[in-house]
Parts: structure tokens; C-alpha cells; sequence
């Protein structure tokens, strides 16, 4: 695990599936700050938020909770390489939306590009411990920092 938190939040976005055409929420983790990212083996306290991103394993509870709130964000399978990670799915055709696709590009789902866009990220704040491997993370999120404090 890289990065824990004594809380965290999910973040839901709108989005539309390349595939079917069906508008299809996707989620997040988000960290407010204060959460802790682990550099050099030392746990270093975090002044800002962040939303994290091709997240590899997740802390059992925070897994339960993710099962309910947002069947669609899925664990890569047991038997996946050491890169796979959470993956967002259509929920009409199933079809896996690219973690680059939702975060890492201009318009994707967490990268507003509008105050609109921005206000329609939701935030469920979770008051639970969290610890993951996240690969990709992402400072101060426009749009969820309001959110999650
Ligand atoms: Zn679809």
C-alpha cells in the first residue's frame, strides 16, 4: 500500500459510454487532505487532496463499501498481472471505460473542463480508514476539493 487516510470519499461523474452511447456514472477514490503517501518509507502527511487513479489494491473494508456504492468500479481479477487495477464499467453494455481515458485526458470525467462539468461530480464521504496502491494520483482535483473538505 502507497497511500492511507482516516477517511476518504467516492466520487461519482457522468460520463457516456464509447461504446453503447448510454450515459453511465464512473467513481473515484478521493483522500482529503491530511492523508498520508508513503515516500521513501517514510509515511509523509499530505497538505491537499487527491484523487486517485489505476488503483491496485484496496483495503478490505473500503472494497465492501465500493460493492455497494459503485458495483461498476471492479477489481481486476484474481489471476490479472501485478499492473492490473480498478476499472470503471458501463452499467448498460459492461464495457470497461480506460482509467486514462476518465483522468487523464482534457473532458474526461474527472478532468472538467467547466464550472458545470465540475458541479456535477458527487462526493460520498466515507468516516472509515483507507490504505491502496494507487499508480496514478491526482493533487487537488477541480470539482471535488469543495467536497470532501
Ligand atoms: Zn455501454
Amino acid at each position: 500500500m502507497n497511500v492511507r487516510s482516516p477517511r476518504y470519499g467516492i466520487a461519482r461523474a457522468p460520463a457516456v459510454c464509447r461504446a453503447c452511447g448510454a450515459p453511465t456514472p464512473v467513481f473515484a477514490l478521493v483522500l482529503p487532505a491530511g492523508h498520508e503517501v508513503l515516500e521513501d518509507g517514510d509515511w509523509t502527511p499530505q497538505s491537499v487532496c487527491a484523487v486517485l487513479f489505476y488503483v491496485g489494491r484496496i483495503s478490505e473494508p473500503v472494497r465492501r463499501r465500493l460493492a455497494a456504492l459503485a458495483p461498476d468500479y471492479r477489481a481486476p481479477a484474481a489471476d490479472a498481472g501485478e499492473d492490473a487495477h480498478w476499472t470503471n464499467h458501463c452499467e448498460r453494455c459492461a464495457l470497461p471505460a480506460s482509467e486514462e481515458e476518465l483522468h487523464g485526458e482534457a473532458d474526461g470525467a474527472f478532468v472538467p473542463m467547466s464550472p458545470a462539468q465540475a458541479e456535477a461530480i458527487e462526493l460520498v464521504v466515507v468516516p472509515e480508514p483507507i490504505e491502496a496502491d494507487a499508480a496514478g494520483y491526482g493533487v487537488d482535483p477541480p470539482g471535488i476539493a469543495r467536497l470532501v473538505g
